[in-house]
C-alpha cells in the first residue's frame, strides 16, 4: 500500500519532483572555458548517471558557439547557449538574470559551477534569488536517496561535513578547480544546442566594463596548473632557504609553493599558498619540504598523483598521505637530489 503522507510532506515532495538534471555552468573569458567547468562537466556527468537523468551545460557570452561543441564532447547532452553582446564581459546582474530565467524555465535539479572569483560570486546570488540552498568549495558530491551529498571542510578544515539541501530545489555548489578529476574529450559525441534569448538588455545593466587591465603585480606562476610542485613549510626556517626550492623546481620543470605558515612569514606570496585558504593543487608530483601536514594544507594536495614528504620527524602526518618519505634534515636531503637529478 502506498504510505500515507501529511500534506505538507506532500506538498514538498511535489514541488522537488519538478527538478530534473545535472546542469553544470560553463566559465568563460574572451570565449576561453575556464577549466574547472570541463572537470565539473566529468563530474556532472557521474551524477546524471546516477540520478538517472540527463547531464547539460550552459554557455553564456558572445559568439560563444564553439565552448558548446566543446561542452558536448565533455559529455553535456544538451547546451542552453546564451550568446549576445550583453553578455561579453562577466557582470552580476547580467548572468544572475540570465541564468535564473534559465532555471525558472527547465527547473534543473542540481547546479554546478568552479568556485572561482566568477563562480562565487554568480553562485551566491543566484541562489539567494530563487531562494535555495548553496554549498560551497566542495571537495565531494555524490548523491544518496535523490538527494545532492555535498563534501567540504567545515571547523577551520578540521572536520569533511556532508551538507544536504533536502527542502529546496536547484541544489547548487561551487566546487574549486582541480578537486575534480579532467574529463577524456570525445569529439565524436554529440548532442543539442538549445538557443534561448537573453532576458536582459544593455541599458537595464547598471555596470559597464570601460576597460580589462592585467594584474602586473602578482608573480606569474600559476601553480595550480602545475605538474610538479615543490612546497616549502615552516622547516624552509627562512625566506633565502626557498631558493634551495627553486633550484629543484627548475631541474624538474616545477613550480614552488608553499604552506600557510610559510606565506604568513612572508617568505612566499599568498598566491603561492596550497590548501584550504590557498589554492587546490594536482599535480603529477607535490613535494612537501618541511611541511607537517596539517588538515587545513592536506586538503589543498592529497590527491595529488605521488606525494614525497621530506620531514626530519618521522610522526609528521604528511607522512600519512606520502606515496614516498624521506625522513631526514631537508637542508642535506635537498640539495643531494637536486644534484643526483641534475647529473642525470
Ligand atoms: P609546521 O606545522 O610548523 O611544520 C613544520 C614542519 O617542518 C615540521 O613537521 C618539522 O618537523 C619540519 N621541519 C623543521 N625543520 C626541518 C628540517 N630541517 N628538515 C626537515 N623537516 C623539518 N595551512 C596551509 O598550509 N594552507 C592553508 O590553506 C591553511 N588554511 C588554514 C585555514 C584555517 C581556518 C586554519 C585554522 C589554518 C589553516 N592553515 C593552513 C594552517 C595549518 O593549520 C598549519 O598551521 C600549517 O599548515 C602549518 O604549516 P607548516 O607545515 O609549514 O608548519
Amino acid at each position: 500500500p502506498e504510505e500515507e503522507l501529511d500534506p505538507e510532506e506532500a506538498a514538498l515532495r511535489e514541488k522537488l519532483a519538478a527538478y530534473r538534471g545535472v546542469w553544470v555552468f560553463i566559465e568563460q573569458t574572451e570565449g576561453e572555458a575556464a577549466k574547472v567547468s570541463w572537470e565539473l562537466l566529468g563530474k556532472g556527468k557521474e551524477l546524471a548517471a546516477a540520478r538517472n537523468c540527463p547531464l547539460s551545460a550552459v554557455v553564456m557570452g558572445d559568439q560563444v558557439e564553439h565552448l558548446c561543441r566543446q561542452a558536448m564532447g565533455y559529455g553535456a547532452e544538451t547546451v542552453y547557449l546564451m550568446d549576445a553582446p550583453v553578455l561579453r564581459h562577466y557582470r552580476t546582474e547580467a548572468y544572475q538574470k540570465s541564468l535564473c530565467a534559465l532555471v525558472e524555465k527547465y527547473k534543473p535539479e542540481v547546479i554546478l559551477m568552479g568556485a572561482t572569483g566568477l563562480g562565487r560570486d554568480l553562485a551566491g546570488v543566484v541562489a539567494t534569488v530563487l531562494a535555495t540552498g548553496l554549498t560551497a568549495d566542495c571537495t565531494g558530491l555524490s548523491i544518496d536517496k535523490g538527494n545532492l551529498m555535498q563534501t567540504r571542510p567545515a571547523f577551520g578544515g578540521n572536520i569533511m561535513a556532508t551538507i544536504v539541501c533536502d527542502k529546496f530545489r536547484p541544489q547548487m555548489s561551487t566546487v574549486r578547480p582541480h578537486v575534480m578529476p579532467m574529463p577524456e574529450f570525445d569529439a565524436s559525441l554529440k548532442g543539442e544546442i538549445v538557443r534561448e534569448p537573453v532576458p536582459v538588455a544593455e541599458d537595464e545593466v547598471q555596470v559597464k566594463v570601460l576597460d580589462i587591465l592585467m594584474d602586473k603585480g602578482g608573480s606569474k606562476v600559476d601553480i595550480a596548473g602545475a605538474e610538479f610542485i615543490i612546497s616549502g613549510g615552516r622547516g624552509m626556517m627562512a625566506k633565502e632557504n626557498f631558493g634551495l626550492l627553486e633550484e629543484l623546481a627548475e631541474v624538474l620543470g616545477g613550480v614552488v609553493g608553499a604552506s600557510r605558515s610559510a606565506v604568513d612569514a612572508g617568505w612566499m606570496p599568498q598566491d603561492r599558498q596550497v590548501g584550504q585558504t590557498g589554492k587546490t593543487v594536482r599535480p603529477k608530483v607535490y613535494i612537501a619540504c618541511g611541511i607537517s601536514g596539517a588538515i587545513q594544507h592536506l586538503v589543498g594536495m592529497q590527491d595529488s598523483d605521488v606525494v614525497i614528504a621530506i620531514n626530519r620527524d618521522p610522526e609528521a602526518p604528511i607522512f600519512e598521505v606520502a606515496s614516498y618519505g624521506i625522513v631526514g634534515d631537508l637542508f642535506q636531503v635537498i640539495p643531494s637530489l637536486t644534484a643526483k637529478l641534475k647529473a642525470l
